[in-house]
């Protein structure tokens, strides 16, 4: 579809003897009298730690799928200012960003892209201030972060070449190189359902950490005995308190985003122990669990965007304290 610089193949060694000092034996080695050994204890640690190589390059791909969303929506943009279309006779046609439906179909987009912009810079920092201790934290930011903003850049690519209508098609304006090179971000280094799912038992373990004697089940059943009490007093909605000052106050949106992520999780938590105290085997409880567990997981990285979104807009407001400028052309539009 794309990429077509890349070429895709296979390679097979057979009889090849590698000598012991070109082991990649970074995390593992095998002695001269072929034992096996590792500073790193237990199986599961062991693979995690491997995996983690990869949070470098799912960071990339953010970063690039990040890279393409801004182009497509740079062009798409700068078009909305300039064509217009239909309008009332005698009159100047209405810019296509006049449109209300115009608007709602790029500015929540470019709102998305500074907000994914700060998350990647914050990615950038915890990737590289990583230690032992929260590696596998990192690895479940930059897979979450990887699955929604390559999503992100797939889905914005295509709104934008459809608000250029039918220059959208037209090679120049770039888009068909923008779709096939960056479509294929949501499936490589990981594809992004699978990567949701190891977002979603990085959250479970986390929850099983906050409460380290008790095993993952046991919790569950915990939680779901609390969860009742409490998500009434965590549901930012239920306080009733929804004055159009309030909904755009940003201490409640976090509230509401962290509320939906607690409830999924615990939900999906509830379900597992269920299944699990029925003698389902834990495989296929999971399986069942799968798509509560996928909804958690988006739950989770679209809390994280949000808070960094909040923070990245405190940081620049405190970095340049200058008077608000108006984007002209934007007419405000109440809901
Ligand atoms: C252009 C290109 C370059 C690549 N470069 C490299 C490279 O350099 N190195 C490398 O190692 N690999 C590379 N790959 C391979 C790439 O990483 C894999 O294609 C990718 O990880 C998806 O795996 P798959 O193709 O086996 O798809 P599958 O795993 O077969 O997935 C197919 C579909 O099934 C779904 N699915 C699969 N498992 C589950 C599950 N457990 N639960 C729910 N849904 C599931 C997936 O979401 C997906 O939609 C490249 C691929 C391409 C196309």
């Amino acid at each position: 579809m794309g990429l077509n610089g890349v070429d895709n193949g296979r390679l097979w060694f057979e009889h090849v003897r590698i000598p012991r000092q070109n082991l990649l034996n970074r995390f593992a080695d095998v002695g001269a009298d072929g034992v096996y050994t590792s500073p790193i204890p237990g199986e599961s640690r062991r693979f995690f730690t491997m995996l983690s190589a990869l949070a470098g390059g799912r960071a990339g791909i953010s970063l690039a799928g990040l890279s393409a969303a801004k182009t497509a929506l740079i062009i798409a943009i700068r078009y909305a200012t300039k064509r217009r279309q239909f309008g009332q006779p005698g009159q100047a046609e209405t810019l296509l960003l006049d449109y209300p439906t115009h608007q709602r179909r790029l500015l929540p987009r470019l709102a998305q892209v500074y907000a994914l912009d700060f998350s990647l810079k914050y990615l950038q920092e915890r990737f590289e201030e990583r230690t032992e201790a929260d590696g596998r934290e990192v690895e479940a930011l930059a897979a979450g972060l990887k699955a929604i903003s390559t999503w992100h850049a797939a889905a914005t690519i295509q709104e934008c070449r459809e608000a250029r209508g039918g220059q959208g098609y037209m090679a120049v304006n770039r888009f068909a190189a923008l779709k096939a090179d960056s479509d294929i971000f949501t499936a490589f280094e990981g594809d992004n359902t699978v990567l949701m799912q190891l977002v979603a038992k990085a959250c479970l373990s986390e929850f099983r950490q906050q409460f380290h004697d008790l095993n993952l089940f046991t919790l569950a059943g915990y939680i779901s005995r609390r969860a009742a009490l409490a998500l009434a007093d965590w549901n930012p909605a239920a306080k009733r308190q929804t004055d159009p000052a309030r909904l755009r106050d940003s201490e409640f949106r976090l509230d509401a985003f962290r509320h939906r992520e607690q409830e999924l999780l615990i939900k999906t938590a509830g379900q597992l122990k269920k299944r699990l105290d029925q003698g389902a085997e834990a495989y296929d409880a999971f399986i069942e669990a799968q798509t509560g567990l996928a909804a958690a997981a988006q739950a989770f990285v679209e809390r994280l965007v949000l808070e960094q979104f909040v923070a990245g807009i405190e940081q620049a407001q405190a970095d340049a304290p200058r008077p608000q400028t108006t984007v002209r052309f934007v007419r405000p539009v109440h809901h």
